[in-house]
């Protein structure tokens, strides 16, 4: 592995720390490839990182990540701007061991989305009906503002407002969560986190998506007449390039 490629975020202390990267690795025969790198670091943030996914999607099984924090620590990040020389001695002394994580996968229209947090429908103009199918069979009808479904790594970021249970590393679970649902004497829903099996299909019914956007990490797209979308865990996976273990409980504990 020596073809790399930076993302980074545009701020001062970001582009300082790519700057540096990139002279250490060209200094020790390592090649700047954007098109194809086998190692893509990422500098910035958790926001970062993702940025960095959407934008190397049509090679995301053959390469891998590697993400510096400018702030605290972070969900996907595995070293600080103040760790950048450990890092640069790990990634040319060691030898990485890839952690592979499914995306989210989204049908609609035919055509397919990804995502590395979770996809959303959300309706602000309007009350959205719902029929949700888990494999097939009806659920419930949910009304309200929408639904959100997550992937381990998105349990801590929208999921986690929306009073979502946080989902350890290392379990590739599901979960859906309403976001602002109606419930009264005349309409009812879960209206609780449903953490489910990898292998399930969630499918969300409506005979109007008016007003209502898809929305999948930073990304969005309005939702147009097609009544259907499908939910699941994807064959495709994101590769985490890790170098050195960080306990899941410290992460966590960064975050609040
Ligand atoms: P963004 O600025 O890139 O991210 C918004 C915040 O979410 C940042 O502080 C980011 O951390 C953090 N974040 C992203 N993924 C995370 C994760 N898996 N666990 C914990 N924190 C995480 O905003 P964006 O580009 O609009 O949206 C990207 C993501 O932000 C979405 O996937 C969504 O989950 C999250 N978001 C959350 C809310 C909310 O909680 N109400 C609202 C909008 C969006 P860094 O500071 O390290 O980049």
């Amino acid at each position: 592995m020596n073809k790399f490629a930076i993302v980074s975020r545009k701020d001062e202390i970001s582009e300082i720390i790519s700057k540096k990267l990139t002279a250490s690795l060209i200094k020790n025969k390592w090649i700047n490839d954007n098109k194809n790198p086998e190692l893509i670091f990422c500098i910035g943030g958790d926001g970062t990182f993702l940025h960095a996914v959407h934008q190397y999607l049509e090679i995301i099984n053959r390469c891998s990540f590697l993400a510096i924090h400018t702030g605290t620590l972070g969900f996907f990040t595995d070293y600080t701007a103040e760790e950048l020389n450990l890092c640069i001695q790990d990634v040319l002394t060691k030898k990485a061991k890839i952690r592979s994580v499914p995306l989210l996968e989204i049908e609609y229209d035919d055509q397919k989305y990804f995502a590395v947090n979770e996809m959303r429908i959300e309706n602000v103009i309007q009350t959205q009906l719902l029929d949700v199918y888990i494999d097939g069979v009806y659920l419930e009808t949910f009304r309200g503002t929408g639904m959100c479904v997550c992937t381990q790594l998105g349990s801590t970021a929208y999921n986690r407002s929306l009073k979502g249970a946080v989902i350890e590393e290392g379990l590739d679970l599901l979960q859906m969560h309403e976001i602002t649902g109606i419930h009264h004497q005349k309409y009812r829903s879960l209206g609780v986190p449903y953490i489910l099996k990898p292998e399930r299909v969630i499918e969300f019914q409506s005979n109007s998506f008016e007003g209502a956007f898809l929305c999948y990490d930073q990304k969005h797209i309005p939702l147009g007449k097609k009544s259907k979308i499908k939910v699941k865990l994807s064959d495709n996976t994101i590769r985490f390039a890790k170098y050195r273990e960080i306990n899941y409980v410290e992460r966590l504990k960064d975050l609040y």
